[in-house]
């Protein structure tokens, strides 16, 4: 259902294609210059049968979180949407003209290899993630469901010395009321929850910003209580009684050891950090830290 865009196309005789910065699974996105010489990203969407309505529900959230009625400064560590418009196509291809962002976290992560960011720079990245997630909770009621190093893009406009980093890609968004899928999040970055197959809200996405696999879950946090372990509708492909099935015994390593003993953190360093993250990583959703209380933890 890919649309075939060309170098030098002109798309609804405004927007000149440049180059092609990416592709997913449901768009191929275009550097493109508009006629008065601003450069922005073409996000043309597929078309084909079942994907129509899914580019609806991403423009309809995309001009939520972009709308001036929403507007609040933590609304531009979201993609902003500048324009739409149709092509002709199969079902009409849906286009979103977005303003152009840089490079994603992912491509900088395998760019720099070990030992990777350096911390002050974790810091202000993980306070701009939560300042957008914190953004789209309270204020928009959308879920991300989808936060994970591709989605978080540069912002190249900012000096050097600071970096600035926003939010995309909100084609598996949802409203906190409204759901499109039972089956979110990409498997690494899954939640308890999810993987579980219960209810599911913001707390999801708040699990993806510090995550990982149930066998290390339950290595690194402990035991899942049994309220928990059995709410899902998936827990018995999961769990027997009380252990985890196909899956060897698990060892335990907590996360203030795990920071001490394998990547060498100072003892105090460790204690905060673990704390910070352990508060994201609450096996109750509603005992797990909101975006705005994770800001004010004194960590970052
Ligand atoms: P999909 O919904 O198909 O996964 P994305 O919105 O994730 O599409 O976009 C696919 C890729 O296009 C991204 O991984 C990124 O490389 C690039 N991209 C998307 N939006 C922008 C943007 N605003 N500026 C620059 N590149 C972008
Ligand atoms: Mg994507």
């Amino acid at each position: 259902g890919y649309h075939p865009v060309q170098i030098g196309d002109s798309l609804n005789r405004r927007y000149q294609v440049v180059s092609k910065l990416g592709w997913g699974f449901f768009s191929t996105v275009w550097l493109c210059m508009d006629l008065s010489g601003r450069r922005v990203a073409v996000k043309v969407l597929k078309s084909g049968a079942g994907f129509a309505q899914a580019g609806q529900d991403e423009q309809a959230l995309l001009r939520y979180s972009s709308s001036p009625v929403s507007r609040h400064p933590s609304s531009q560590r979201i993609v902003q949407l500048l324009d739409e418009f149709k092509l002709v196509g199969v079902n009409g291809v849906l286009c979103l003209v977005l303003e152009l962002l840089g490079p994603s976290l992912r491509t900088w992560q395998l760019c720099l290899g070990n030992p990777g960011l350096m911390q002050p720079w974790v810091k202000q990245i993980l306070t701009q993630v939560l300042q957008g997630l914190d953004y789209l909770h309270t204020r928009c009621k959308i879920i991300h469901t989808d936060i994970k190093p591709e989605n978080i893009l540069l912002h190249p406009k900012e000096h050097l010395k600071e970096i600035s980093v926003k939010i995309a890609d909100l084609g598996s968004s949802c409203w906190v009321y409204k759901h499109f899928s039972e089956e979110i999040q990409t498997r690494q970055y899954r939640s308890l929850e999810v993987l579980l197959g219960s209810e599911y809200g913001p707390p999801a996405d708040i699990w993806s910003v510090a995550c990982m696999h149930i066998g290390q879950i339950v290595e690194l946090l402990g035991r899942i209580p049994p309220e928990v372990l059995h709410s899902g509708k998936h827990s018995a492909e999961y769990f027997d009684r009380r252990n985890l099935r196909r899956v060897d015994p698990v060892r335990p390593w907590r996360l203030y050891d795990v920071l001490v003993e394998k990547y060498n953190f100072l003892l105090e360093e460790a204690s905060e950090f673990s704390n910070f993250l352990l508060h994201m990583l609450d096996y109750h959703t509603e005992r797990r830290a909101t975006a705005a209380q994770c800001l004010q933890h004194p960590w970052l």
